[in-house]
């Protein structure tokens, strides 16, 4: 028996005072001409949920709070979204994995007033992923690397809910034969993945490419470079191409859901997995919150 969702509504002042309510997930919730909808005009984060404990949370709604900053939504209010994520999650049927989905939308057209949810669920099986490995394209994004500083309203860096773009690179990657996507800017900078982080492993030094670019910064990235550091190893944000990555000694793609990826072929070209490594990463990743 798959277990239910749970679902709890923000009721947004104009203060930004906000306050939450549980409803029925399988009701209709939603106005058609919420912004949301219609324009893809609002913001989210998925927060991975092992054992109940919302992994990264304060680092997501930072970043939740970034995203809407930069398309001049209103301020979530960190402490009510917060206890909403940990009201919703003793809300739900205990799993091993769960997503948690922070939505906030910039509302009914012309009510001024966002609209924002809770969604718990079950996480999506990412099991083969994180011991067979993915298989991984490197798409253009055509964007050059100076796009946030040359053309701001793109919204790089922004998780917006405009994610037709990514949803077809997986597609294409799909369609010819892979699992997913690397980004590279115009100019040959790697960059992300539609919606991953990429980590290389060149000795003993690990390295991520920069939220400059107009990259998310991830909060699973996070959390594998403090793990790295503890064990004594470097770790770097910095510039790659993908000859990088075909010379790193190990290559993984990291998002809140899958938590780590290996990359064991890199346009249709086998490359070198450490499943050890992995096996210790993902352990971490598993058990380790903050
Ligand atoms: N980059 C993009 C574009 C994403 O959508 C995501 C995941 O949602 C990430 C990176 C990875 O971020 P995180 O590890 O916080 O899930």
């Amino acid at each position: 028996m798959p277990s239910s969702p749970v679902l709890f509504l923000a009721t947004i002042a104009a203060d930004g005072t906000t306050s939450f309510a549980p409803a029925d997930p399988g009701a209709p919730q939603l106005r058609v001409d919420d912004l949301g909808a219609t324009r893809g005009d609002g913001v989210f984060e998925s927060v991975n949920v092992v054992g109940a404990v919302p992994q990264s949370l304060t680092h997501h709604l930072a970043r939740f709070a970034r995203s809407a900053a930069m398309l001049d939504l209103p301020a979530p209010d960190a402490a009510a979204w917060t206890d909403a994520v940990h009201r919703a999650v003793a809300a739900h049927e205990p799993g091993d994995e769960l997503l948690a989905k922070l939505v906030l939308t910039r509302g009914v057209e012309g009510s001024g007033v966002p609209t924002g949810w809770v969604h718990v669920f079950p996480g999506y099986d990412y099991g083969t992923q994180r011991t067979a490995g993915i298989d991984v394209l490197v798409l253009d994004r055509a964007y050059p690397s100076d796009v946030v500083t040359r053309a701001p309203w793109l919204l790089q860096g922004a998780k917006t809910l405009s994610y037709a773009l990514n949803q077809a690179a997986l597609r294409y990657a799909r369609g010819h034969g892979a699992h997913d996507v690397v980004f590279v800017s115009a100019d040959g900078d790697v960059l992300e993945g539609p919606n991953s982080t990429v980590l290389a492993k060149f000795a003993d030094r690990w390295v991520t490419t920069p939220p400059e670019l107009g990259l998310l910064d991830g909060t699973t990235q996070g959390r594998a470079f403090a793990w790295a550091r503890a064990r004594g190893e470097r770790t770097e944000v910095a510039h790659l191409t993908v000859d990088d990555l075909r010379t790193a000694d190990a290559l993984w793609l990291l998002s809140s859901g899958r938590l780590s990826a290996p990359v064991r072929s890199l346009e249709g070209v086998p490359r070198p997995t450490d499943a050890g490594l992995q096996a210790e990463l993902l352990q971490h990743l598993l058990t380790v919150h903050e």
